[in-house]
């Protein structure tokens, strides 16, 4: 057994889900990882799980429902797994979601019928993932490598070859070598990530500029108490927890309302497993109204139609250019590691945290302080070699916050 497969279980359980004595775990995860999955559940209850619930899934199986499941079935939510969310949620309760998937799991299939079908189970899930959003309860996602996504990535290779290409990869991004020591290594990253929000939250940002040599060139206000953050999250019991796993990101929301300009995605986007490619955004007091894509337009405008918010951005994310997964200039065609390889955005939901004083406000009192609301969050890729971003503080002065695509305060 390679040590450091058990290194990962260690710090995806310990430091990113961080569970607690007594807490039930949800994992979720594809069939393909069950070896992995196993590992995690022998590590939650070494570190004192009172149960894990495993919810598998797979991609073959879920495209197969896509192509054959009856017509009806894509308007509705079983009405047990809401039950299954909403129950868990309540108690001492921790989620962590293996995340692999073949980018393009679902290439072909009707994107009315994943629009609806995803409309109707975040709907149905609204108070959950509201409840994630705010940090209710500890949460986190990890990826190991399936073979769909690894050919995707190397396609060259023979199949082991590249299974263990994306292997070496992720054990990369994850600062995991096998010394034993990756706890140590993230708590240092994280408290670098902290003290980026920090300089960023002494500046007292009104608004930032982002421009880039694709095209970006966009305008939004910060709201009132903006908080930039990053590294380790707290959830309301006070317990650190790290969402994504690698991380590599600070962030904040923007003023609902207040965006203007174009944005130009700097890397393709696997939404609901479909490749959409040269995404551009017009933008109009925070509202997409125009979009084009090269590829894959259907499904993305499908996603902008579950409702109003999906149109507004929730998240303005900044990662240097010169990072350690930019650097290894791999396209991952997943979001959890491109993401991190690339300032980016978010349309859909913002997190509440990332506002002063947002704590037991309802979604309504939120939207009110600024923040967006939808039942989408989908994150993608703006970030270049030449991104300059520019704030304006709240007295007027202007900064560099990002210069050649680095952060530079
Ligand atoms: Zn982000
Ligand atoms: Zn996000």
């Amino acid at each position: 057994m390679d040590k450091r497969l058990e290194e990962y279980a260690r710090i995806a359980v310990r430091m990113g889900a961080n569970l607690q004595e007594g807490d039930t775990m949800l994992l979720r995860a594809p069939v393909d990882c069950a070896e992995f999955a196993r590992m995690i559940v022998k590590e939650a209850y070494d570190a004192g799980a009172k149960e894990v619930i495993m919810g598998w899934r797979d991609d073959t199986i879920s495209r197969l429902n896509y192509l054959h499941a009856a017509d009806e079935v894509f308007d509705s939510f079983h009405e047990w797994e809401k039950v299954q969310y909403d129950t868990l949620s309540k108690g001492k309760f921790v989620l962590l979601t293996i995340d692999a998937e073949d980018p393009e799991a679902l290439k072909g299939v009707d994107p009315e019928r994943i629009r609806r079908s995803v409309k109707a189970r975040m709907t149905a899930l609204k108070d959950y993932s509201d409840k994630l959003m705010a940090s209710e309860f500890s949460w986190s996602i990890v990826a190991v490598p399936i073979l769909s996504w690894a050919k995707k990535m190397f396609p060259d290779l023979s199949d082991d070859a590249a299974m263990d290409a994306l292997w070496e990869a992720i054990y990369e991004t994850m600062r995991i070598d096998g010394s034993g020591d990756a706890v140590e290594k993230w708590k240092l990253h994280t408290a670098r990530l902290q003290e980026k929000c920090d300089k960023l939250n002494a500046l007292d940002l009104k608004q930032l500029h982002y421009k880039t040599e694709l095209g970006t060139d966009f305008t939004v206000d910060l709201p009132e108490g903006a908080i930039w953050c990053g590294g380790a999250d707290k959830n309301k019991q006070g317990i650190d927890f790290i969402a994504n796993m690698p991380t590599e990101e600070v962030f904040t929301a923007p003023q609902r309302d207040s965006g203007n300009g174009v944005i130009a995605a700097s890397k393709p986007l696997c939404l609901n497993g479909t490749m959409v490619e040269g995404i551009r955004f017009t933008v109009e007091n925070g509202k997409i109204v125009k979009v084009e894509a090269d590829c894959g337009l259907e499904v993305l405008e499908k996603t902008l139609e579950v409702d109003e918010g999906s149109r507004y951005f929730g998240e303005l994310a900044l990662v240097d250019y010169d990072s350690p997964i930019s650097n290894q200039n791999l396209l991952y065609y997943n979001t959890l590691f491109d993401e991190n390889a690339s300032c980016h955005i978010a349309f859909g939901a913002a997190y509440p945290d990332c506002v002063k004083g947002a704590e037991g406000k309802s979604t309504e009192e939120l939207m009110e302080m600024g923040l967006n609301d939808s039942l989408n969050h989908v994150d993608f890729m703006v970030g270049t070699e030449k991104t300059e971003i520019t704030g304006i503080t709240k007295d007027g002065q202007t900064v560099v916050i990002m210069k050649d695509g680095n952060f530079a305060l």
